[in-house]
């Protein structure tokens, strides 16, 4: 029997890579995205992935988006929270949509998806639920005190619902990414990569999408069934927590 896993944005970036990861491991993989109907159909054609459109900053959305994949793919075994946003500002200019937006996409969401997971797997006796911080949750960032805040909380609520559930056949675990060659990534200006981020990152070069599913793959696996509360970084050695 194949487990059923659930990617927030994973149509797109990291949580694609994730999404094809999970497929390709066996995993019956359904993927939600927010908006860009374009690349996700492109995805959901390229790969044979089931694609599912909802705000999961929407908490309403996010429990009838859950109840149509279970009931298309089947019981949520494995969710991964990947989705999220950046709108970077210093805190002095920054205006409150900016911090509503990015708290309500990177952590609100945390809160939305998981809640409406957690009582299915308690009830099976079975989960695995892997969110997607940042390094930059770890160690604060200029500009992003509102992603910072986000994906530092994205690791304290892990921790606290991995000592919940532990009893249930339930992890909950986090990866924290450094700079990852995805869209996000790449929209920032070539020179400011080369001349300030890049120099940052002891191997030398951005990751790979791929290489975070990696690590996904591993935490979703019954071989990481001893593995809850932790945080994988996976950064380039730019960070050692
Ligand atoms: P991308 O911008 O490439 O993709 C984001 C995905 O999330 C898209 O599928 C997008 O949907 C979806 N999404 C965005 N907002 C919402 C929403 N409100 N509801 C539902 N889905 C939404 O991002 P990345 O792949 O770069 O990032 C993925 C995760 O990894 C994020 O949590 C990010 O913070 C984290 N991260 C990324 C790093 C990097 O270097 N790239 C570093 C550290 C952490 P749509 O396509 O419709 O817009």
């Amino acid at each position: 029997m194949s487990r059923v896993a659930l990617v927030t944005g994973g149509t797109r970036g990291i949580g694609a890579a994730i999404s094809l990861a999970l497929k390709n491991a066996g995993y019956k993989v359904a993927a939600s995205y927010a908006g860009n109907d374009e690349a996700a159909k492109a995805f959901s054609e390229a790969n044979n992935i089931a694609v599912f459109k909802w705000d999961v900053g929407d908490f309403d959305a996010c429990r009838a988006g859950i109840e149509t994949v279970e009931q298309q793919v089947g019981p949520i075994d494995v969710l991964v929270n990947n989705a999220g946003i950046t709108r970077d500002g210093t805190l002095h200019k920054m205006a409150l949509d900016q911090w509503r937006d990015v708290i309500s996409t990177n952590l609100d969401s945390l809160f939305n998806m998981t809640r409406n997971v957690i009582e299915g797997m308690r009830e099976r006796g079975f989960g695995r639920i892997i969110s997607i911080s940042s390094i930059n949750g770890q160690k604060g960032q200029f500009g992003q005190a509102n992603y910072a805040a986000a994906k530092a909380g994205v690791i304290g609520f892990t921790k606290s619902i991995a000592l919940e559930n532990a009893s249930k056949g339930i992890t909950a675990n986090v990866v924290a990414p450094g700079y990852i060659g995805t869209e996000m990534v790449r929209a920032v200006p070539a020179e400011v990569l080369n001349s300030k981020i890049i120099p940052q990152i002891p191997v030398g070069r951005l990751g790979e999408p791929e290489e975070i599913a990696e690590c996904v793959l591993f935490l979703a696996s019954d071989k990481a069934g001893f593995m809850t509360g932790s945080t994988l970084t996976a950064n380039g050695g730019q960070y050692m927590d």
